[in-house]
């Protein structure tokens, strides 16, 4: 029997098979968790729905994170189906193209409005929606970092302030829901080549730099991050919580 068997998991961040979110969504059911999938679009239901059917799910909505009543309507059919939850995970991040490229001084204010709002606010908005739901049920929420909001890496810009906000909002969400028995930390993995990583320029200069640099001399994958997630989703990490876990091979300790 599974370590998760029983337990109830939704999933935000699931584009393709290449998402960091599908490798921590099959640890996740390898353990015997139920799980619920959102998508952003039509074209990406497509892509989302046979790989949520292919590990039994049975709740798939769409979510548009910046969209209240959509939130809603998730934590709505959330709890009218499973009548609680025990985790979420929070994999997704969103900054327009031309702010992923040359100078962070250029950064307009709507692009900067919409990538917090998306990337950063939303876990507040998500955290909301799930902490009834967990009440009582140890409940972990798990979000997903990068080492640009610590320290800068060229065309990472507004994003970097992102994960900055993300990391502080899973610190103030962990003070909060802590009394309740909730727990929230976040991910920091290093580079891994998704479809949100190509949208940054220079991506695989930044995935060979690690190879040389980081202690264990290689690049993480999906799966290194999926079993840190298996860790801070299960009662393995019962005492922690507010944390960044850096999943990056090391490089993060790493100075000259
Ligand atoms: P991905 O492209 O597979 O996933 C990004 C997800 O964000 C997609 O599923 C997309 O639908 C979703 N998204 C974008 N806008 C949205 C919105 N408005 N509402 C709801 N969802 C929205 O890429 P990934 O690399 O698996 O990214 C997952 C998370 O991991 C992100 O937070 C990313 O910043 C983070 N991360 C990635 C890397 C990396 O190198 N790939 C490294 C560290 C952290």
């Amino acid at each position: 029997m599974g370590m998760l068997e029983g337990k109830k998991g939704v999933i935000f961040g699931v584009a393709n098979e290449r998402s960091i979110a599908w490798a921590i969504a099959q640890a996740l059911h390898n353990e015997g968790m139920e799980l619920a999938f959102t998508f952003v679009g039509e074209a990406l239901e497509s892509r989302v729905r046979p790989l949520a059917e292919s590990l039994g799910s049975k709740i798939i909505l769409p979510c548009d994170v910046t969209d209240d009543s959509q939130i809603e309507a998730v934590f709505n059919t959330l709890k009218n189906e499973w009548g609680g939850l025990d985790s979420l995970v929070h994999s997704l991040a969103f900054a327009k193209k031309e702010e992923l490229k040359g100078e962070f001084l250029t950064t307009s204010r709507e692009g900067f409005a919409l990538a917090l709002d998306v990337s950063a606010y939303s876990l507040v908005a998500l955290a909301r929606g799930a902490a009834p739901l967990m009440e009582g049920r140890a409940g972990s929420i798990v979000a997903l970092t990068y080492y640009g909001s610590q320290k800068v890496v060229s065309n990472y810009n507004v994003m970097g302030v992102a994960k900055a906000a993300l990391e502080c909002s899973a610190m103030y969400l962990a003070a909060d829901l802590g009394p309740k028995g909730i727990r929230v930390n976040t991910i920091s993995a290093g580079p891994i080549k998704t479809l949100a990583a190509m949208g940054i320029s220079g991506f695989k200069s930044i995935l060979d730099m690690v190879e040389q640099k980081a202690p264990l001399r290689r690049n993480v994958s999906q799966e290194d991050v999926a079993r840190t997630a298996l860790y801070l989703l299960s009662g393995l990490s019962s005492g922690v919580t507010g944390e960044i876990i850096y999943v990056d091979g090391g490089y993060s300790i790493m100075g000259l």
